[in-house]
């Protein structure tokens, strides 16, 4: 259906678990988050039910997310039927992929169409000092898992930090010349633990064009802008919400884990789906749906949303 300002929202982000194995530090506080009681948390029935209502509501794609959507428990279970929805077109995950050389194989098996896999850096150390707790080596057994089990087209996604990883970009570029992949660079928006970070770290997407002439633009998608290096077996995306505001393409709704519909990532707004089932549900979808803001303020202030990144569902 169509938003107040006349955009087809036909894309939903679900969040099935605050909870993560990792602690990057842009994105949580190094003690994690209170586990709170699973009552809080949509149980796999409700996802289901928010996911099947939605559909009805006109959304064909869906993409799980977290916190780590991988760490929850029951995921498998809300996979296969959120896949089974009549109506839905394509079941995408965005993981960070620590937990893909065993589940791989079941998400596939599931009936997941598509994953993201996000991936800020290739050098183990520096891994290890972003992500607090993780190993390079486990992601990129879970890539080779993920390609064993059928997934093609992986996309991964690179935050771009500048003093971080932006030495790392042409690696990155490199990797699409012999793989089928997508590579994005993704603005670091200032929310959360990174919200006072020193300007620095915020670097434009454009800055990868400046660096890279040799990229060649090709078609966009969704709110990516896409090129390719001449003769490349993949490509680059370049999603740059803050630079480039993309609101006016923006197809999206999210819902948090704790139930909460949002229309906007950078919103205070939220509208409560706990306790409400059929027509009731679906009401509460489409008024969330038509009160979507038309634009957020990155480009003036830090994000509006009192939650971090991991609290929303990115
Ligand atoms: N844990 C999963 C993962 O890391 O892919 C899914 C949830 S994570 C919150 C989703 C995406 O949001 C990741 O690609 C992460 O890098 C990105 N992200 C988190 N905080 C961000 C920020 N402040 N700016 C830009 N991207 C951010
Ligand atoms: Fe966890 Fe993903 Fe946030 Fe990293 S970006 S802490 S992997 S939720």
């Amino acid at each position: 259906m169509q938003d107040g300002c006349g955009r087809t929202i036909d894309y939903l982000r679900l969040s099935v678990t605050d909870l993560c194995n990792y602690r990057c530090r842009y994105c949580m506080p190094e003690e994690g988050v209170c586990k709170r009681d699973h009552r809080e948390i949509l149980s796999v029935e409700e996802c289901i039910e928010i996911a099947e209502a939605s559909v009805r509501c006109g959304v064909k794609k869906i993409r799980l997310t977290g916190g780590e959507p991988l760490v929850r428990q029951g995921f498998l279970e809300i996979c296969r039927g959120i896949r089974q929805i009549p109506g839905l077109e394509e079941l995408c995950i965005t993981t960070n992929g620590a937990l893909l050389p065993e589940l791989a194989k079941p998400l596939r098996e599931a009936g997941v169409d598509r994953l993201n896999i996000s991936l800020d850096t290739l050098r183990p150390e520096r891994f290890a000092h972003m992500t607090r707790r993780g190993r390079l080596s486990d992601v990129l057994e879970g890539v080779a898992a993920a390609e064993r089990a059928g997934f093609s087209g992986l996309k991964f996604d690179v935050v771009l930090i500048g003093g971080f990883n932006d030495d790392e970009v042409g690696d990155f570029i490199e990797l699409t010349r012999e793989h089928p992949w997508e590579i994005r660079f993704i603005e670091l928006m200032p929310m959360g633990p990174c919200t006072g970070w020193d300007k620095r770290c915020f670097l434009p997407g454009n800055t990868i064009l400046e660096r890279f002439p040799a990229l060649r633009q090709v078609e966009p998608q969704g709110v990516a802008l896409r090129f390719q290096l001449p003769g490349a077996k993949g490509a680059i995306g370049l999603i740059s919400p803050v630079s480039h505001e993309f609101c006016g393409q923006c197809r999206r709704i999210r819902v948090t884990a704790d139930g909460k519909l949002k229309g906007c990532l950078h919103a205070r707004e939220e509208i409560s789906l706990r306790g409400l089932h059929g027509g009731e549900l679906e009401a509460a979808i489409r008024r969330g749906i038509l009160q979507k803001p038309l634009r957020h303020h990155l480009s003036e202030r830090a994000s509006d949303t009192p939650r971090t990144m991991n609290q929303i569902g990115g």
